[in-house]
C-alpha cells in the first residue's frame, strides 16, 4: 500500500466533524486522520440512500470500521421524506447535475448545523474522494453549507491527492467492505439498472457485492 500522508487541520482548528457517506469512501480518510493524530467525529447523515436495506448496509459498515478505530459516530436521522421533497422536480436530472448539488447541500447543511450546535468549527466530507463525483461540485456545496453558520468552515482538502484514491480501493479490499453498485438514491438505482439492462446485464442485487470477493455470476 502507498505511504499514508500526515495531515494537519488548517487555520488552527483543533477538531473536525467529518460527514461520511459510506465506509469505502471514508476508510482512507479515517485511516489518514487517525495516523495524523487528528481529533475527529464521524457524522452519518445520508437520507438519500434508498431503499432502507441499502441504507442500513452502508451505515452498519461505516459504524463497524469506525468502532475498530475507536472513532465516535453521530448517527443522524434517516429523514427520507424530506430528501424526496427537496429533490422534487429533479427526478430525471443526470448524475453530477442539479439534483446531486441539492443532495450534497442537504447533507452538508445538516452537518454544518450539528457542528454549529456542538462546538465544531470545521467540517469536511468523504464524498469528494470518489472518482464518480465532481470534487468541485462537492466542495462548493460544503462551503455554501458552512457559510450559513458564522463560525463553521469547510475544509477543502482533496482526499484523492497523494495516492488517496488508490488507497481507498486497497483499504476497501483489505476490509471486505460492502460494495455499493450505485450512487445511492432511488433515481440513481433506476438509471443504473436501466443502463445495465440495455447492456444485457442483470439488475443490481442489493447486499451481494463485497470488495475483495469474486463477483456473483449474473
Ligand atoms: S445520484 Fe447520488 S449525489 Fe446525485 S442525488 Fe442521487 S444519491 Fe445524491
Amino acid at each position: 500500500m502507498s505511504e499514508l500522508p500526515t495531515l494537519n487541520l488548517p487555520d488552527g482548528h483543533t477538531r473536525l466533524l467529518l460527514h461520511s457517506c459510506c465506509a469505502p469512501c471514508s476508510g482512507e480518510v479515517m485511516e489518514t486522520m487517525v495516523r495524523s493524530g487528528i481529533d475527529f467525529t464521524i457524522f452519518f447523515y445520508n437520507p438519500n440512500i434508498h431503499p432502507r436495506r441499502e441504507y442500513d448496509l452502508r451505515k452498519d459498515e461505516n459504524q463497524r470500521f469506525a468502532d475498530k478505530h475507536g472513532i465516535p459516530v453521530i448517527d443522524a436521522d434517516y429523514d427520507m421524506e424530506n430528501w424526496f421533497e427537496r429533490v422534487k422536480g429533479m427526478e430525471h436530472e443526470p448524475e453530477r447535475g442539479v439534483r446531486c448539488t441539492t443532495c450534497f447541500e442537504m447533507r452538508f447543511e445538516r452537518t454544518a448545523l450539528y457542528a454549529y450546535e456542538n462546538g465544531f468549527s470545521l467540517i469536511s466530507s468523504s464524498l469528494g474522494i470518489s472518482r464518480w463525483k465532481n470534487f468541485r461540485q462537492v466542495t462548493d456545496a460544503g462551503i455554501r453549507a458552512a457559510e450559513r453558520y458564522g463560525n463553521v468552515a469547510y475544509w477543502e482538502y482533496n482526499w484523492r491527492k497523494a495516492g488517496g484514491a488508490d488507497r481507498m480501493v486497497e483499504i476497501s479490499k483489505r476490509e471486505n467492505f460492502y460494495q455499493q453498485e450505485y450512487c445511492g438514491c432511488a433515481y440513481s438505482l433506476r438509471d443504473t439498472n436501466l443502463h445495465r439492462l440495455k447492456a444485457g446485464r442483470d439488475v443490481i442485487r442489493i447486499g451481494e457485492m463485497y470488495y475483495g470477493q469474486p463477483t456473483p455470476t449474473e
